[in-house]
């Protein structure tokens, strides 16, 4: 398996969408999903010019990342996992972006550290635009009234909104949903897209995509 070249032919498909969509080339970022994989595993695609990197799990990205970090100052790592709260002051510490402020909670708690500790990490919404029971975000309808809270209340700068469609279903209206409920809240940025749909993400406005296993193969089992 080879990392860089899978990432080669990710950056080619990402081009091609931009140009399909009639989008400005290099307006889409990519966040490389390096969940499960060992820092040598990363290393390569480091070298190869990737910045921006995303993780699930606190604990297994404070394992990986304060190396990494030290070895290239300017990475950007993104949390794209659920966020429990006890685990709050750790993830504002080493994160830049938080894509998964769900719920006024957690909101709460990530607005005193950023009081505390200083440090401000992007922030980005997640909705739930399937409704799915068990998985993390704000209901789509609850979703502009989460948003005006974290800025008017809270403080927050929200730069945009994530989603992770129902696996099952064609995920072309979901992306349009989170667009439509990013444009009333007047938020500029829309993370979705991962291997199986990034190029359709792109066509419906996505400005970052967040990709894996297209890039990394298989997960490692924990
Ligand atoms: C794992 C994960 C990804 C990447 O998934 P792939 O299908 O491997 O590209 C993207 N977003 C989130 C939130 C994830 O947990």
């Amino acid at each position: 398996m080879d990392a860089t070249k899978n990432l080669a032919k990710v950056l080619a498909d990402i081009a091609d969408a931009e140009t399909s969509a009639g989008r400005p080339a290099g307006s889409v970022g990519l966040v490389a999903v390096s969940k499960t994989k060992p820092v040598e595993e990363i290393r390569p695609v480091i070298a190869a010019g990737r910045r921006v990197f995303g993780e699930n799990r606190v604990q297994e990205a404070q394992s990986k990342w304060p190396q990494l970090k030290a070895e290239t100052p300017d990475l950007e790592l993104h949390l794209i996992g659920p966020l429990q709260s006890n685990k709050t002051a750790d993830a504002v510490a080493l994160f830049d972006v938080i894509q998964t402020v769900d719920r006024e909670k957690i909101a709460r708690e990530i607005a005193r550290e950023i009081k505390k500790q200083g440090r401000a990490p992007g922030l980005f919404i997640q909705v739930n635009t399937g409704s799915e029971p068990q998985k993390a975000g704000i209901e789509p309808d609850a979703a502009a009234a989460f948003v005006d809270l974290c800025r008017s209340e809270l403080g927050l700068t929200i730069r945009g909104l994530m989603c992770i469609p129902p696996f099952d279903e064609n995920p072309g209206p979901h992306f349009a949903l989170l667009a439509n409920i990013a444009r009333e809240a007047g938020l500029e940025e829309l993370s979705m897209g991962m291997s199986d749909d990034y190029p359709i993400a792109i066509a419906f406005g996505a400005t970052q995509v967040r990709v894996g296993s297209a890039i990394f193969g298989a997960r490692n089992t924990h």
